[in-house]
């Protein structure tokens, strides 16, 4: 099956031109991200299903791949490892995954938890717990690059698997704390469902309106929408905004059985909302402010 993104992904520099970032397609909507040190040359893959592409890309740049970054341990982002395992090419990387899932990173030579410091050849990233998705869920910060596996998704978060909603809220709001010009490298192409319900609960948002005609028209040509901004998911993704009005309402209109009494309580209804998938149905694409 052909992946959602079939233009090439420009790469990003980032973290005072110290890195530069590469986006890999793989499978049909994950994303995995090829780091750089401008510097030493060393690249670190963080995340991803499988090996070949990952490698395809190292071959083409020209860099040798030093070390992988997982930041949960669902299949689609270990996968990589198993892949370079099988290889024969695992051994002798630096692999840094979450310390709480420690036998279920294939190849981890450093479990990595709150504050722990990583590298990517000469640049240093600090280690985040951003739990909700699955337990031992990390991110890693890298100066203004932010890759937060499957918390963050550009205008959405990741389903609460092992949850409870409160730390996922937590692990959001905190990831806001960080400056907006800061880009999240997140995991997967899934913008254009997140802003289609956005838009469903928070239609009056002059933001979202300007972010999804932009996003159409990246999709339409098979572009790649990541990676944004923090700013951009302060001003249009429903999932930290739960201190707009608007979306509190038609929550407590369409699940009108939950209280909505907290930030928490209008994350874990909102969320649950998008799990109901109504929002599909409810706003085709002639509902969306498609036209300027
Ligand atoms: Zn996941």
């Amino acid at each position: 099956m052909q992946h959602a993104v079939t233009q090439p992904i420009p790469p990003f520099k980032t973290a005072d031109g110290r890195l530069e970032i590469h986006g890999i397609p793989v499978w049909v909507d994950n994303l995995s991200w090829l780091a750089v040190c401008t510097r030493t040359g060393a690249a670190v893959v963080i995340d991803g299903p499988e090996a070949p592409p990952v490698l395809a890309k190292c071959a083409a740049l020209g860099a040798e791949l030093t070390g992988v970054l997982n930041t949960h341990v669902h299949g689609d982002h270990v996968g990589v490892n198993q892949g370079l395992a099988k290889l024969g090419l695992l051994g002798g990387l630096t692999v840094c995954g979450p310390a709480k899932q420690a036998a279920k990173v294939p190849g981890l030579t450093r479990g990595v938890g709150e504050g722990d410091r990583v590298q990517i050849g000469a640049v240093e990233g600090q280690v985040w717990l951003t739990e909700g998705h699955q337990d031992g869920h990390v991110s890693f910060v890298f100066g203004d690059a932010l890759f937060c596996g499957d918390t963050l998704f550009a205008g959405g978060c990741g389903y609460l698997f092992d949850g409870p909603p409160a730390k996922m809220h937590a692990s959001l709001q905190r990831l806001m704390t960080l400056d907006g010009a800061t880009r999240a490298f997140c995991a997967h192409e899934y913008t254009q469902d997140n802003l289609r319900f956005a838009w469903f609960v928070e239609p009056d948002n002059a933001a979202l309106a300007a972010r999804i005609r932009r996003d159409w028209a990246t999709r339409a040509t098979g572009g790649c929408t990541l990676p944004g901004t923090l700013a951009e998911e302060r001003a249009s993704n429903p999932f930290v905004r739960v201190d707009s009005a608007t979306i509190r309402r038609r929550v407590a209109a369409e699940l009108p059985e939950r209280a909505l009494d907290s930030g928490e309580a209008v994350f874990a209804a909102t969320r649950a909302l998008k799990d109901t998938k109504r929002h599909k149905d409810a706003v085709p694409d002639a509902a969306l402010p498609l036209l300027g």
